[in-house]
């Protein structure tokens, strides 16, 4: 049995590695600003608080833990990152958090530690071409992300490279791409594609209609969240660093994504393309160094994923639930 940290638990991503590593029979602490909004925690030990405060970070550390995985972000779909609003929040937040938990991590001599990382550090001039995206590793510079979210991964992505070259810190990449699932955010502001078209579609009539952002032939890839979690712990437990694409290569047009939701929900519904916050035109996960270097890569479908989601989010939106 390891000990194990989770910072951002109370998180899509986070809880749902939490509920993994206590199904592998490990003490897990878990801390955020707020529990899980859609199950109780499955961690021994929840500390409620701020990561953006060096001393709490300390308080939290406090201990050996064998494994540290660092989540917790100031974060959220199109529609809270692309936006412009949230900006000086989303770098001020999560560069603290991440600036405090790493010398946190390297004070209590916790070397072990994860940390995620997005594809939304990728350079904007290699996602022009909705068809043909460049996500390889090594096409991160010249950086030039189309986000300030973007611009605070890769700096910390650098952060924690730079704490395992000076400190001796053992740190692990990983690069998420767009990642969905049950229990995430469906309705509050921070959902992404998935979980709004999901909504969108479980509220609409028969022979209604649905807006979508843009003119839908922009390009994504999306892992079900049990895979992220599976490929995330592989990449902790290996010897090996990354930076790391964890997404899956099944690239699809937003439209097409809006039409497998559509045709799995059995309603007749169009589709009404809008104004609104897109980011780059193109993006997929190239999955060439995670096979190589771990010997694994995603393989679920995309609408074995799909179907799973819809069905919690259309049981939320049909028990009226509130996402807030
Ligand atoms: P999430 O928003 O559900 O989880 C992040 C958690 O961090 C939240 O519960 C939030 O309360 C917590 N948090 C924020 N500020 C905090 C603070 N000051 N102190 C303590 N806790 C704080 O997001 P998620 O989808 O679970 O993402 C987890 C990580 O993966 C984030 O770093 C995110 O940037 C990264 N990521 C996610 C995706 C995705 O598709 N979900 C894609 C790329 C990268």
């Amino acid at each position: 049995m390891s000990k194990i940290l989770v910072c951002g638990a109370g998180g899509f991503i986070g809880s749902h590695l939490v509920k993994k590593l206590k199904s592998e029979g490990h003490w897990v602490r878990g801390v955020d600003l707020k529990y899980p909004r859609y199950d109780e925690t499955f961690a021994d030990d929840f500390i409620i608080g701020d990561l953006r405060d060096p001393n709490f970070c300390l308080q939290v550390v406090d201990q050996k833990f064998d494994e540290i995985y660092q989540l917790a972000a100031d974060m959220g779909g199109a529609g809270f990152v692309f936006v412009g609003t949230h900006d000086a929040d989303i770098m001020h937040n999560s560069a603290a958090i991440n600036l405090n938990m790493l010398e946190a991590a390297r004070k209590r001599n916790n070397k072990n530690i994860f940390y995620s990382s997005s594809a939304c550090m990728y350079p904007e001039y290699n996602q022009l071409d909705p068809d043909n995206p460049n996500c390889a590793e090594d096409s991160a510079y010249p950086a030039n992300p189309d986000s300030e979210y973007g611009w605070e991964k890769l700096f910390s992505e650098r952060l924690y490279l730079a704490y395992a070259k000076n400190y001796g810190m053992d740190v692990s990449i990983a690069r998420y791409h767009n990642i969905f699932g049950i229990e995430g955010s469906w309705s509050d502001g921070r959902e992404k594609a998935p979980a709004a078209i999901c909504r969108k579609v479980a509220q609409a009539s028969d022979g209604g209609e649905i807006e979508i952002w843009g003119d839908g032939k922009q390009t994504r890839s999306f892992l079900y969240i049990d895979e992220c979690i599976e490929g995330s712990i592989k990449l902790m437990r290996s010897n090996w660093s990354g930076p790391v694409n964890i997404g899956s290569d099944e690239m699809i047009a937003i439209n097409d994504l809006a039409k497998m939701v559509i045709e799995i929900s059995g309603k007749d519904i169009s589709i009404k393309n809008i104004d609104g916050p897109v980011g780059v035109r193109g993006r997929n996960s190239d999955n060439k160094l995670i096979n190589e270097k771990l010997g694994w890569k995603p393989s679920e479908s995309l609408k074995d994923g799909i179907i799973k989601t819809y069905e919690w989010i259309s049981t939320q939106v049909s028990n009226k639930k509130q996402d807030i």
